[in-house]
């Protein structure tokens, strides 16, 4: 029993201490790099306190989303965390990952959201990785919390590549009519997840459609916010 308990005992990914079910222990968890201040609206995070709570950007026009909440700040470990998950095609980093931003909006007094809609993969892209990672990132979310998964309510209909390498300018270009709602959503407040969002211009042209079909509210859910 002992022999058998020791070798499934599991280690931390990052450092291989011994860890509980989600693999990363407890002093590796603490560690993450979190974010104290952000703008209200987009999540962007904020070096030190400032007294207008919005950015810039959403200064001069607020976005389409209501709300961002990210459990970290895209900084070292996180950007290897989530590599794993997505080019290793390892999949038990999506119950980390989820897992990390659970303890987050657990933590805080959430407005629940109506419905779950994770980020879509256009087809070529979810047949090349086998799996959609916003997918299951949220799929324990949804579980947990108990809100309902609306998995292919929209449809990725064009493919971008490489939104890194553009300006913001040109990524909004890009993604303009990437989205089309598949199946009818008739409630008020959706929560959109994803696994890393950067300029957020991929939830922004999203959160832009669901609200032209009369969705009211539209916050996002991310593990980490750049
Ligand atoms: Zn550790
Ligand atoms: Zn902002």
């Amino acid at each position: 029993m002992l022999l058998n308990k020791l070798l499934f005992t599991p280690t931390c990914v990052l450092c291989n201490d011994p860890a509980g079910i989600i693999s990363l222990c407890d002093a590796c968890q603490k560690d993450l790099p979190r974010i104290k201040y952000c703008c209200s609206q987009c999540g962007l995070p904020f070096q030190e306190k400032l007294d207008n709570a919005l950015c810039g950007e959403c200064q001069q026009s607020l976005p389409p989303i209501d709300y961002l909440i990210s459990s970290l700040a895209y900084d070292y470990p996180v950007g290897y965390l989530v590599s794993q998950l997505k080019f290793n095609r390892n999949l038990s980093y999506a119950k980390i990952l989820s897992h990390l931003l659970l303890n987050t909006l657990q933590s805080q007094k959430i407005e629940r959201p109506d419905l779950i809609i994770p980020v879509p993969l256009h087809k070529n892209r979810l047949r090349k990785r086998g799996f959609n990672q916003a997918l299951e990132i949220a799929r324990p979310l949804a579980k947990a919390l108990n809100i309902p998964l609306a998995k292919y309510a929209i449809q990725r209909i064009k493919q971008t590549d490489a939104q890194s390498l553009l300006s913001a300018k040109e990524r909004r270009k890009n993604l303009r009519h990437s989205f089309k709602i598949k199946r009818a959503i008739t409630v008020k407040h959706v929560v959109l997840v994803d696994d890393v969002v950067t300029t957020g211009v991929t939830t922004f042209e999203l959160a832009n459609l669901l609200k032209k079909s009369g969705i009211e509210k539209v916050g996002v859910w991310t593990v980490a916010r750049a």
